[in-house]
């Protein structure tokens, strides 16, 4: 294998190249912030200063941007990356995307003999530093075998979910179900705190009892809960408010295209459009918790 070119070095893909890296692999990153770009290059990775400069004669090319149309924008079109790549190429596509985009890229991909995955993650920056993330894949399961020791280095819970786009389905599935947590959980500790409980003791309550989920395992809304959490650090850094809306976005179409019910996703949309329009799209996702606070 030459070198695995990484693009995109946000919360998430500065700490998931960075495993690469400790796993032996020969790094090339490109991000629009050139910070990141330094910063990893500080750790041993090679700058780039483009993403056509990243992929050159890489045998393999990871991607962790914002959205749909970041995605599109890299791969696709006259100057986009699948047009630079040789066929045989490994494309691990790891970003939060639109099911129907991932085909769309996957459709590309095909044509040009390059070998892609939609492989988006949970595990929040947490999990992406410690390399513990969860990788759901959408794709052939021979492309997964060729890939297996890079999501290795970056993951510990690697599924192989289904065909093209099967990955960005479970996802926005996933994702659904965190946000609905995450909200159930802010109101039940403004409603507990309100009450005269104290927070710490709430919570910890709550995580050893039948309410126990995730974000109360690892992420609590409420300041100073977790010393760690976005949450005790002004809700900043881990997993920004608009990147969340933009997946309760998604999931809302997945729940059109099939005429599903998803009225607790629905809501929840609603309530981070709320956040976002209070100008907190920029801060971590469990900002939530101050929509039930005075
Ligand atoms: P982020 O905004 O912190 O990082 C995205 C990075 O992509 C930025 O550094 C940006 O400069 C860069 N970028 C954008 N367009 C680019 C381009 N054309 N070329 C090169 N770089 C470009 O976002 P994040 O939190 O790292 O999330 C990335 C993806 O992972 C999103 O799809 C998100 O939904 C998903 N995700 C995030 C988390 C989390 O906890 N933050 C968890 C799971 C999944």
């Amino acid at each position: 294998m030459t070198h695995i070119a990484f693009i995109g070095l946000g919360h998430m893909g500065l700490p998931m190249a960075r495993n690469l890296l400790k796993a032996g692999f020969a790094v090339k990153a490109f991000d629009l912030q050139k910070n990141a770009v330094e910063q990893l290059a500080a750790e041993g990775a090679i700058a780039a200063s483009s993403a056509e400069d990243a992929a050159q004669g890489a045998s393999a090319v990871v991607s962790m941007l914002p959205a749909s149309r970041h995605v599109e924008g890299l791969y696709l079109g006259e100057n986009g990356l699948f047009s630079k790549l040789a066929p045989g190429t490994l494309v691990l596509e790891c970003s939060t995307i639109a099911p129907d985009a991932a085909r769309h890229v996957h459709a590309a991909a095909r044509e040009r003999g390059i070998e892609l995955l939609d492989a988006p993650v949970s595990g929040g920056t947490g999990g992406a530093a410690a390399g513990t993330l969860t990788f759901m894949i959408g794709g052939a399961a021979s492309t997964l075998e060729k890939a297996r020791k890079l999501f290795e280095a970056m993951g510990k819970n690697i599924f192989h979910a289904g065909p093209e786009g099967a990955g960005q389905v479970a996802k926005v599935c996933n994702n659904q179900v965190l946000a609905v947590q995450m909200i159930a959980t802010s109101e039940a500790m403004a409603m507990g705190v309100a009450n005269g409980l104290d927070p710490a003791v709430l919570a910890e309550i709550m995580r050893q009892s039948s309410g126990g989920n995730w974000t109360l395992e690892k992420y609590n809304p409420w300041p100073g809960v977790m010393p760690h959490a976005p949450a005790s650090n002004n809700y900043s850094g881990g997993f920004m408010a608009e990147l969340m809306t933009k997946d309760l976005g998604l999931a809302q179409e997945a729940a059109q295209a099939s005429g599903n019910s998803t009225p607790m996703g629905a809501l929840a949309l609603q309530l981070y459009r709320l956040l976002i329009k209070q100008g907190k799209g920029k801060q971590d996702f469990s900002v939530v918790q101050q929509l039930f606070v005075e």
